[in-house]
């Protein structure tokens, strides 16, 4: 390769680095994800996005005005062919903490699921339990995964399509039994540049689908919608994605959020402001 071939490379890595790195400070910061003292439990699969958010936390370590610990884990699932090295071999050779957690939740699923059914709802939900469990056990303070904001916009369009809930996955949580914090400090971080950087890093990735399940096909109906808009409507998935940020409880149809039954006694409970501000919005 070329001197200069090889000088644009290492601009564009150094810019897509400093991109991820930002959005992802960006997002610990919006969100306080990250306090003095915690001990964060780096959830890795071995995918592109785990990688990619340990890499991003890891050097997000050395300037964050806090002091936080990082410890990878993985848990070995037992599927069939899970090339055990691959993990362990990477993470000694970068100095990491890690622990491997085995647990077969592969026959699980075969059990359980019928023959030709998406496997990888039931695989989430025994990976998660297993993974929060661990976290406990290990003094974890938060958990973090790799979903970017891609997926957050995909989980949007599922839950609205297939659920009727304008629902998507927030960048933190309180897990479901209350027990751990998790987070998602790739919240802001493009799905495009997860790639491209992974590219450029050579991370030694293991494919999920080795327990021969199709990616669920839902997800993928929606994937390749919004790939497609991406391309013929560039700003689309970003605008999406500002308005998951931005909601206007007062313009929707959720007797819940926002209390249209007492409209006419001027007492508006939540989305008082959000309405006054649609308003402005709309005639100022
Ligand atoms: S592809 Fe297989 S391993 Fe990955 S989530 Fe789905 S069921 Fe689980």
């Amino acid at each position: 390769m070329s001197d200069s071939t090889e000088s644009r490379k290492s601009t564009r890595f150094n810019k897509l680095q400093k991109k991820l790195r930002r959005e992802a400070g960006r997002a610990i910061a919006d969100f306080n994800m990250i306090s003095e003292g915690d001990k964060i439990m780096v959830c890795l699969s071995g995918g592109k996005d785990s990688y990619t958010m340990l890499e991003i936390l890891r050097n997000l370590q050395h300037s964050a005005p806090v002091n936080f610990e990082l410890v990878a884990v993985n848990l070995d699932q037992k599927q069939p062919g899970f090339p055990e090295h691959v993990l362990p071999e990477y993470l000694e050779r970068e100095g990491v903490a890690y622990h491997i957690l085995e647990k077969d939740t592969y026959s699980i699923v075969k059990e359980k699921v019928p023959e030709g059914k998406t496997t990888c709802g039931l695989c989430s939900r025994l990976r998660r339990g297993s993974l929060y469990g661990f976290a406990e056990e290990i003094g974890a303070t938060k958990i973090a995964l790799g979903h970017h904001r891609d997926d957050i916009v995909e989980t949007l369009f599922l839950n609205m399509f297939y659920g009727g809930k304008m629902k998507a996955m927030p960048p933190k949580l309180r897990s479901d039994d209350n027990r751990n914090i998790v987070i998602r400090p790739l919240a802001y971080c493009r799905e495009k540049d997860i790639i491209e950087f992974s590219g450029y890093k050579d991370f030694p990735i293991i494919p999920c689908n080795l327990c021969g399940s199709q990616e669920n096909l839902q997800r993928q109906v929606i994937k390749e919608m919004l790939q497609k808009w991406d391309r013929e409507q560039p700003g689309r998935i970003e605008n999406i994605f500002a308005a998951v940020q931005n909601i206007a409880p007062s313009q929707l149809a959720d007797t819940r959020l926002f209390d249209f039954e007492n409209l006419e006694q001027g007492q508006q409970r939540g989305g008082e402001q959000a309405h006054r501000l649609d308003v402005v919005n709309l005639f100022g």
